[in-house]
């Protein structure tokens, strides 16, 4: 089953700004799915279409087989959206906010309290549930936008950068949350600046560029298309000069932790070796996260690129 297909869609804004222009995109049910792209790629417009609050230009939008021009309804209910912006109302209580939420999907009072108490409790909101909502933190009313968006327990969750702004504590908590409802069977579409989190959390994810996809594949497989792996090492006795080894690219962190560059498929032991000839002896390693940053440095850097170069041709 497919959560989302997006065919041919395309949105030029009044003042003749165009957004989208001819997206194709499927999500399938169960994804983790990134949405990656620089400021005003188009990303929010596209999922404001998809979540009825933009309209189309042109193309089709269909949730879980429901058409959007066919059966806004159905589209809306399937899904449940995290806005960037605050956008409840700041004098309602925690606990108002997500249970007229209840009421806008019609769903018996009852289970509202029910599922209320689930998802304020899960996103630790619990407490605060009293609370006017001007008064929570930005932390605060970004897990109360969460729990909202879930009250009618959609089966795709959308979220436009959903830890902007949010401390590395929270944010680990929140990515183990989102985690969570996604095992347990929940489709999620995350759009985000944070490629770390797009590496950490997503099987798949779709690059956006002024309006169009240019890059849509599983995360491993774009990971594999760097030809170095970066691993940290935390080392011991590091003397002064670092030993040098050709093809091998070594820096040092700090005193006790060392970056290294080794070549897709070189044997690591190879590393190892000069390290322990240097009589630096390695007490633990990792992968260095944050590679995606890089790929995503060099794919818009050799657009830009390419259109100096197309610049240069055609004068
Ligand atoms: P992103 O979410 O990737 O930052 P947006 O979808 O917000 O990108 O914006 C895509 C482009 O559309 C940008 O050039 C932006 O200036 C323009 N845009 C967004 N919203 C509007 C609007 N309401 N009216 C006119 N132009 C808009």
């Amino acid at each position: 089953m497919t959560a989302l297909v997006v065919t041919d869609l395309t949105k030029t804004y009044r003042n003749g700004r165009t957004a989208l222009n001819h997206i194709d995109l499927s999500v399938d049910a169960g994804a983790f799915f990134g949405l990656l792209g620089p400021n005003g790629a188009g990303k929010s417009t596209l999922i404001g279409i998809v979540a009825t609050l933009v309209t189309k230009s042109g193309g089709q939008v269909q949730v879980f087989g429901h058409d959007l021009d066919r059966d806004p309804w159905a589209v809306k209910s399937s899904l449940g959206l995290v806005p960037q912006e605050f956008n409840f109302n700041t004098f309602d209580t925690v606990e108002q906010i997500v249970l007229n939420q209840a009421g806008f999907y019609g769903i018996p009072r009852r289970i509202a309290h029910i599922r209320a108490e689930h998802y304020l409790q899960s996103l630790g909101l619990w407490e605060r549930r009293k609370s006017i909502s001007r008064t929570l933190s930005g932390g605060m009313k970004r897990r109360l936008l969460i729990a909202r968006a879930l009250m009618h327990e959609p089966r795709l969750l959308i979220l436009d950068e959903p830890t902007a702004g949010v401390d590395i504590e929270l944010r680990r908590s929140m990515w183990d949350f989102l985690r969570h409802i996604n095992a347990q069977g929940t489709t999620i579409i995350l759009t985000t600046h944070y490629l770390e989190e797009a590496e950490s959390l997503c099987r798949d994810i779709a690059i956006i560029d002024e309006g169009r996809i240019i890059e849509h594949t599983n995360v491993k497989a774009l990971l594999q298309r760097l030809s170095t792996q970066a691993y940290l090492l935390d080392v011991e006795h590091l003397p002064e000069s670092l030993p040098q080894l050709p093809d091998f690219s070594l820096r040092r962190i700090d005193g006790a932790t060392l970056e290294a560059e080794v070549p897709r498929g070189r044997p690591l032991t190879e590393l190892f070796a000069v390290l322990a000839q240097n009589g630096i002896s390695v007490t633990s390693m990792r992968n260095k996260s944050n590679r995606l940053e890089e790929l995503f440095v060099r794919m818009l850097g050799n657009k830009e690129r390419g259109k100096e170069k197309e610049k240069e041709e055609n004068s």
